[in-house]
């Protein structure tokens, strides 16, 4: 099966802090299927290091206050059109970040406080029938 994995999962240090979320269970997933890594905030050409960001209503905001909504939602696009191309219906996406979270994100205070919420990208992914898990979930698609 082929599934879509936030890169930083899979040990790319493509984090804001240039490291990795490196995820043991999601690497081993790769025995038996076809893991597929892509980072929007990367593909939105936020470059890394970079400074950390929050979904604040319907805007993206960085920790220096400087508004980065267009590269979430060019970082976003370009993710989907790798997953629509491949014709992937499944996606193991980060937790908690507001480009890859899914159900809960941080709630804009940086503050590291949550809310309920989708990142960018995983809202995207979900309007195009693409089924996201965290790498906390129960995987039950597998
Ligand atoms: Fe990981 Fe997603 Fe953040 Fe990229 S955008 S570092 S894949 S959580």
């Amino acid at each position: 099966m082929d599934i879509v994995v936030s890169a930083c999962l899979l040990g790319y240090k493509c984090r804001y802090d240039g490291k990795t979320n490196k995820n043991d269970k999601v690497i081993a997933l790769g025995k038996d299927h076809n893991l597929c890594p892509v980072c929007p905030e990367v593909y939105g050409d936020l470059g890394t290091p970079r400074a950390p960001s929050e979904i604040i209503k319907d805007k993206v905001i960085n920790n220096l206050e400087i508004d980065v909504t267009d590269n979430f939602n060019n970082g976003a696009k370009l993710a989907y059109e790798i997953v629509k191309m491949r014709g992937i219906k499944y996606a193991i996406l980060k937790a908690k970040s507001p480009s890859c979270g899914c159900g809960v994100i941080y709630d804009g205070t940086f503050t590291g406080t949550l809310t309920s919420g989708d990142g960018i990208t995983t809202k995207l992914f979900k309007e195009n029938g693409v089924k996201v898990y965290t790498e906390n979930d129960d995987w039950d698609f597998i």
